[in-house]
């Protein structure tokens, strides 16, 4: 079998779960949008479900639907992009609550199915979902009648503590809530680290569940080790790849791994990454191609038979850091070729 191993710690993303829900001054949802961080909404929110979550959140109808099998009846399942055309039945038939992000959406919503349950959103600033303070004050009154589920909004900075952004976001939060008797929800996992005065009713975390930075105390969930289909010896003065973009400069053994950028693996990667087979780093040589890269295995006392692309040495982030980009967007591209291990839960 040549499918690299993508194992997923559920004992660990329930422990992450946990330590953010106790640090949360009220209730913890879990955010298992864009199927779960890319590590499988069912399994990832069954094992959620069984460790206390009742709320989840997702980004579109179409995932809310994914997870409504997988949960059955019981959590709330609330749909971020609110109610959009051709949502209504997926909404009604599946008991989603969509977050109205306009006066448009809480029309259709009303008008489609009333008496259904939804949730605001508000856009405190990050301008990007959510009612702005001139559109809410004027719908406010009528919304409110209606009895929402909940009221959230985003922050657009909560990963950087000492952002100003923050402050002014609350503050637009409080002003846009005050003196309603409604939930209130404003952190996601870097919202939870800055302090009570951000939990509200209700937290939203996501990337921390999966071991994601910010949340530094996070247990790791992912690993991923990739299959060695050959090994071989180059002379000084042979390429490997694509491009010829790496020169032997003395002699070097060269392991082919099983997995490229087709598999999510940045190829941004290409001659500056690294594997690990146990406590030992193993450089990439020349380009990431789709299904195959190039690895540095000279200075190993044995062929591996396998190489770690994350694990215990060499988190989610660090590989991010590597390729110039953020934990989440590696999680969201792991491939879908990976043989996937679930283990505890
Ligand atoms: C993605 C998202 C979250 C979760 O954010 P993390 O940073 O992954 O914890 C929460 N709320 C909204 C509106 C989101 O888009």
């Amino acid at each position: 079998m040549a499918t690299g191993k993508l194992t997923i710690d559920l004992d660990a993303l329930t422990t992450n779960w946990r330590s953010l829900a106790g640090m949360s001054a009220g209730e913890t949802g879990a955010v298992v949008k864009a199927n779960g961080y890319g590590l499988g909404i069912e399994r990832v929110a069954r094992a959620l479900a069984r460790a206390g979550a009742g709320r989840f959140f997702v980004a579109v109808a179409e995932e809310g639907a994914d997870l409504r099998h997988a949960l059955g009846p019981g959590p709330e399942i609330n749909v971020m992009s609110g109610h959009m055309p051709g949502d209504t039945d997926m909404i009604a038939d599946l008991a989603l609550t969509p977050m109205i992000n306009s006066f448009p959406q809480l029309l259709r919503h009303v008008e489609a199915l009333p008496g259904a349950p939804f949730g605001i959103q508000l856009d405190t600033g990050m301008n990007r979902l959510g009612m702005e303070p001139g559109e809410w004050a004027a719908v406010r009154e009528i919304a409110v009648a209606q009895n929402p589920t909940l009221i959230m909004s985003h922050l657009a900075c909560a990963d950087e503590p000492n952002h100003d952004m923050n402050q002014q976001q609350l503050r637009q939060f409080i002003e846009m809530t005050e003196g309603l008797s409604i939930p209130r929800s404003l952190a996601a996992t870097g919202g939870i680290l800055l302090g009570k005065d951000y939990h509200f009713d209700l937290t939203r975390p996501g990337v921390g569940l999966f071991g994601g930075r910010p949340f530094d105390l996070a247990s790791a969930v992912v690993s991923l080790d990739l299959p060695v289909i050959q090994v071989r010896d180059l002379e000084p003065g042979e390429t490997v790849g694509y491009g010829n973009s790496w020169t032997a400069s003395t002699p070097t053994r060269v392991a082919t791994v099983s997995g490229g950028y087709a598999d999510g693996i940045h190829r941004i990667l290409s001659n500056t990454g690294q594997f690990h087979f146990g406590d030992t780093p193993c450089p990439i040589l020349g380009r990431v191609s789709m299904d195959l890269i190039g690895v540095d295995v000279t200075h190993l006392d044995e062929d591996p038979a396998e190489l770690t692309l994350i694990g215990e040495h060499q988190g989610v982030d660090d590989i991010a850091d590597m390729a110039g980009t953020i934990g989440y967007e590696i999680l969201t591209s792991l491939g879908a070729r990976y043989n996937r291990r679930y283990i505890g839960g």
